[in-house]
């Protein structure tokens, strides 16, 4: 790549050496543009300092002077980076990226490629899921806090295991392709984990509004 103000050659990197702000790579991926190997496990407070400090360098604000193909460029910069954060923050979201990445395809679209979409998942676990759900809903029915708190204990420990299990699944750079699949239902129990837990709080909430 050149740069395209000065035309020396710049390597992947934000500002050329005459100082021009670069545009965002083309297929650049959300661990590349935060600065991050491409792995699952990632400490948050380094998410946000990175996060933060490249933001600061790439502000619209800062380039309100500048060149308009410039300032173009720090507003997509800025957009690239708000999203690229969005999706590692959230661990479904990242996993998916991750998951993408590590098949060596590009997520078409907010849900994933439709395979992630799909969500086959081993029978054992659509039948705790529906034993599950139906404690919610008798918990819920009699108003018993104390059950439903219990459940939502229990979905949790579960989101916690499913996350330890797309650690040891993703965070490999070239996991067999057994490993995907299982890291798709990982994420798939995630993602219900998520609701769940999402649904019986909003639920206790209703009930202590007046
Ligand atoms: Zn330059």
């Amino acid at each position: 790549m050149t740069c395209w103000k000065c035309q020396q050659p710049v390597e992947g990197s934000l500002r050329c050496a005459c100082g021009a702000l670069q545009p965002v790579p083309p297929g650049a991926n959300p661990f590349a543009l935060l600065g991050f190997a491409p792995r699952f496990t990632l400490p948050a407070p380094e998410l946000e300092r990175r996060f933060r400090e490249l933001s600061f360098q790439v502000h619209p604000d800062r380039f309100a002077l500048a060149d308009p193909r410039e300032r173009r460029i720090a507003l997509e910069r800025s957009t690239a980076l708000n999203d690229a954060q969005r999706t590692l923050r959230d661990p479904v979201r990242r996993a998916e990226a991750l998951l993408a990445l590590r098949r060596g395809a590009e997520p078409d679209g907010p849900g994933g490629p439709p395979d992630a979409r799909t969500e086959r998942l081993p029978i054992e676990f659509l039948e705790e899921v529906l034993s599950l759900r139906e404690e919610l809903a008798e918990g819920q029915r009699a108003g018993d806090r104390a059950a439903v708190d219990r459940l939502v204990a229990r979905v949790r420990a579960q989101r916690e295991s499913a996350l330890r299990d797309l650690a040891r699944l993703l965070d490999s750079e070239t996991p067999p392709p057994s490993d995907l699949d299982r890291a798709r239902e990982a994420i798939a129990q995630l993602r219900y984990c998520d609701r769940f837990v999402e649904e019986a709080l909003r639920a206790e909430g209703a009930e202590v509004r007046p």
